[in-house]
């Protein structure tokens, strides 16, 4: 994480105003993807990178952010009603603009941002950027919510400002992720469980830094697909909503009336909730040989049936797999590139992380990034 230190002397030199300093951490899913709109289960972990946020208030009635990611500083009125413009300051203007119709007014303020939670690699550098915000804001006018409260508030965000149609999971972790621990989220109720990961275990985040995307939208498409084969059951059994409700047998029955590429989404969601809820009970009681098992079931899943990986992402999966040190490795995120999360001894994580980064090197001419990180807090006040 930055040096909040460092945060202010920004904010200070800029705004020439003493900030109030947030940070909220960036996120990886350990196991449970595209189960989260399918009001499945997700084990996600809040990281050791983190977007900070200082803040404070202005007399002049603007509403100025800075983010020193961009180098780019860019003022509102805090009188009028904010609209989307494709800009990074969608996000934390998206904050405001949800917040206010909540019945929260805010005066103007100086917002200074700042994160080393990679941009668009699938660590959710848009949740803490989000999360932070609306720390922030709050606080602008003595105002809080419950962590899970905040993340709800943080999805609509980005569903209803940004425009990107993405799950619960990232903004809860990173409002409610705990240190050294797994969070098991049911994204149906918010009901969560806190898993913790053994101090000899480390996460290796492997950049693979590339991003594809297919034609027509690859995440929609695949969030289409899969409702559209929870329709077909859902014709049978109407106590079906979404395929957190559906069982294996459901597909054997009627899966010869979807279409052959919803059949495979929705056996990806349906087995990959079960597993997810497997790999928590296998944390639970330190069983990390059974979560390494389900994680590379899990990719293999994601890869095959939910047709959500790439070359890259499957090479880096593959390459890790006879190092020295390896629990399980997979995918993490909404998939076509970005990181695989490799669980590796501690003691053996920076040789895997170097023998890793050269084997992909090798094979594909990327040089990635490789992060080794721990479990953190979930967002909160630092001064
Ligand atoms: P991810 O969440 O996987 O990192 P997204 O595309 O969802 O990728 O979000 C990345 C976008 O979030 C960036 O392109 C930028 O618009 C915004 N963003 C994230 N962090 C910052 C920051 N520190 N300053 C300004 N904008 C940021
Ligand atoms: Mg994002």
């Amino acid at each position: 994480m930055h040096d909040p230190a460092v945060l202010r002397s920004m904010h200070v030199a800029r705004f020439h105003a003493e900030p109030a300093i947030f940070v909220a951490p960036g996120r990886v899913n350990l196991i449970g993807e595209h189960t989260d709109y399918a009001e499945g289960f997700v084990m996600p972990v809040a990281i050791n990178f983190a977007t900070l946020a200082g803040i404070s208030p202005r007399s002049d009635g603007k509403i100025v952010i800075y983010s020193e990611n961009f180098g780019e500083e860019r003022a509102f009125d805090a009188e009028a009603t904010p609209v989307a413009s494709k800009h990074w300051t969608d996000y934390p203007m998206g904050v405001v603009s949800i917040l206010t119709g909540e019945g929260h007014k805010f005066p103007g303020f100086s917002l200074t941002l700042w994160g080393d939670v990679p941009l668009g690699s699938g660590l959710s550098s848009s949740a803490a950027l989000e999360v932070v915000t609306a720390l922030a804001v709050l606080s602008l006018i003595g105002a809080s919510y419950p962590g899970p409260v905040l993340a709800r508030l943080c999805q609509r965000v980005e569903n209803e400002f940004v425009g990107a149609n993405c799950g619960i999971m990232d903004q809860f972790i990173s409002a409610n992720g705990k240190e050294n621990h797994a969070l098991l989220l049911d994204c149906r109720d918010l009901s969560f469980r806190l898993a913790p990961i053994p101090a000899n275990v480390a996460l290796v985040i492997a950049n693979t830094m590339v991003k594809h995307s297919i034609a027509g939208g690859d995440y929609p498409t695949r969030r289409r697909e899969s409702e559209a084969a929870c329709a077909v059951i859902a014709s049978h059994r109407p106590n079906v909503p979404f395929l957190r409700d559906a069982t294996l047998e459901d597909l054997e029955k009627w899966g010869h009336e979807m279409a052959p590429k919803s059949l495979m989404r929705a056996r990806h969601v349906i087995s990959e909730n079960l597993r997810t809820v497997a790999a928590s009970e296998a944390l639970l009681r330190g069983d990390m040989k059974e979560l390494g098992r389900l994680m590379a079931e899990a990719h293999h899943s994601y890869s095959v049936d939910f047709e959500g990986s790439c070359v890259e992402a499957d090479a880096m999966v593959a390459l890790a797999q006879d190092l020295p040190g390896l629990i399980g490795a997979r995918l993490t995120g909404g998939g076509f590139g970005g990181c695989t999360i490799n669980l590796v001894e501690q003691s053996q994580a920076a040789a895997f992380a170097e023998a890793l980064g050269a084997r992909y090197a090798a094979q594909t001419g990327i040089v990635p990034e490789i992060h080794i990180c721990h479990a953190s807090d979930g967002a909160h006040q630092l001064r």
